[in-house]
């Protein structure tokens, strides 16, 4: 079983001897309730790291007033048994109290880029995400960190935290793991009926065949009425963006024939579930 460490002392403490011999730490920050996308980041850090260190954090100032921060799936002992196979050395899995003091004030201002598609709704949510994400680069000292490109604004806001502010750390971004059915995998997939289940399967369902199609269309609004119609087919589908951006800076795009990486995404409520998912055109 990998050891489980619930202070910043235990950390230091864990950590100690590999950064004494300049051994390679890998971070892979989590909320919990893992599945498949959570270990497939953990085996990729376990052929590159010689310590695999996950963080287990359901982390409060990400979420906003009346988001599910009280109803997150939580499931440690299952955890600890999944990280097991993959090899994990340690799961830090503090308390909020460790991470934030009664008075803690002191934020990562993501900017704009934090403030667009799921920025709008979710205010803070990438302050909260970036400060944390922060902390524990700080606590870890680790050398790297996975990310998934499933919370593809995420992994920009990061790396470009990580350059802005000069930091030491390397970024390393893994695809989507969906399950067969193309459904990305996420601990919020719990929330879901059968029915809402059935219903989601058409977010990647529309963003494959936006990608498939891409070539047909010249206009991206074309594009974009297309794929919300594949959404809006399920009743029970309620999107709240869908965009197309540059794949590097998230920035808006003009047209699709710039030569440039871009990226498809979207977030949709199915029921009261908020899912998001992405797909790379290039
Ligand atoms: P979370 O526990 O949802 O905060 O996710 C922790 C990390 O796992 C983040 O870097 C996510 O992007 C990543 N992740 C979550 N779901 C998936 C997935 N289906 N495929 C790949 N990575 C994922």
């Amino acid at each position: 079983m990998p050891k489980l460490l619930r202070t910043i002392s235990e950390v230091s403490d864990f950590t100690s001897l590999y950064h004494l011999v300049n051994r390679r730490i890998g971070l892979i920050p989590t909320m919990g309730a893992l599945h498949e996308g959570h270990l497939e980041l953990g085996r990729k850090a376990r052929k590159e790291c010689d310590c695999v260190i996950y963080s287990i954090f359901v982390n409060p100032i990400q979420f906003g007033k009346g988001e599910d921060l009280e109803r997150y799936p939580r499931d440690m002992k299952g955890d600890m048994e999944k990280l097991d196979s993959v090899g994990a050395d340690a799961v830090f899995a503090p308390e909020t109290a460790i991470m934030y003091g009664k008075d803690h004030s002191t934020f990562v201002d993501t900017g704009r880029i934090g403030r667009i598609l799921c920025g709008r709704t979710r205010k803070n949510h990438f302050r909260g995400v970036a400060t944390v994400v922060l902390k524990l680069f700080n606590i870890t000292g680790c050398d790297q960190a996975y990310f998934g490109k499933k919370d593809y604004q995420q992994f920009v806001i990061l790396k470009k935290m990580v350059r802005e502010l000069d930091l030491p750390h390397e970024i390393i971004g893994i695809d989507t793991i969906r399950d067969p059915d193309g459904l990305a995998m996420s601990s919020r997939n719990s929330y879901l009926s059968d029915s809402q289940r059935k219903s989601a399967v058409s977010i990647y369902r529309a963003l494959s065949k936006a990608k498939g199609n891409l070539l047909k269309y010249k206009d991206k609004s074309d594009l974009i009425r297309d794929t919300r119609s594949v959404i809006e087919k399920e009743k029970s589908a309620e999107i709240e963006y869908l965009e197309i951006r540059n794949a590097d800076d998230l920035s808006k795009i003009k047209s699709l024939k710039t030569g440039k990486k871009f990226v498809l995404m979207t977030a949709v409520k199915i029921g009261g579930t908020r899912l998001i998912d992405n797909i790379e055109l290039n």
